[in-house]
């Protein structure tokens, strides 16, 4: 019951975990990027749309090339043609994903023994069959050689029945 007095007449005291929280607070936002303290303008990005390096509180708006007008004859009716993006790969994921590759690459060392056991195996002319055939005949050859992967299907994986007894 004394404590209880003295604690009402001087100032409040903070207990040891808000004294520990507030410093832990402190030290928190202190440590925060620019971004984090002034969450208001956002982080830096690489904008898609004007392809510069702004905060992310500018948004940009992606405008299309107006190609023409059309007018309905029979409403009067005008309505603008946008130029829109092509169907191409560049066209729907963008160029950045295929920026510095090939488009047929080199094949590597066990396709290259693949490559060359075929023409060992091929005639000088040949049919589709036979090239059919050497491949099939390749393949398995090197597989015995150099292991099955790339050359042949993979094997499924044993199914695991453990995992489920134990998750039921
Ligand atoms: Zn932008």
């Amino acid at each position: 019951m004394i404590e209880n007095e003295s604690i009402e007449l001087e100032a409040p005291k903070p207990t040891v975990e808000g004294a520990i929280a507030s410093i832990q607070a402190l030290a928190e936002i202190r440590g925060r990027s620019f971004s984090g303290r002034h969450p208001e303008l956002g982080k830096m990005i690489k904008c898609a749309i004007c392809s510069r390096r702004h905060r992310s509180s500018i948004k940009c708006e992606q405008k299309f090339k107006e190609l023409h007008i059309e007018e309905d004859l029979e409403t009067g009716e005008k309505e603008i043609i946008y130029a829109t993006v092509p169907k191409t790969r560049n066209g729907i994921v963008g160029a950045a994903a295929f920026k510095g590759k090939r488009l047929k690459p080199h094949p590597n060392r066990r396709m290259l023994q693949f490559i060359e056991l075929v023409r060992e195996l091929l005639p000088n002319e040949y049919t589709e069959e036979d090239l059919a055939k050497a491949r099939k005949k390749a393949r398995r050859k090197l597989s015995q050689k150099l292991g099955r992967f790339g050359f042949l299907p993979r094997k499924s994986a044993p199914q695991k029945k453990e995992a489920n007894v134990q998750s039921v």
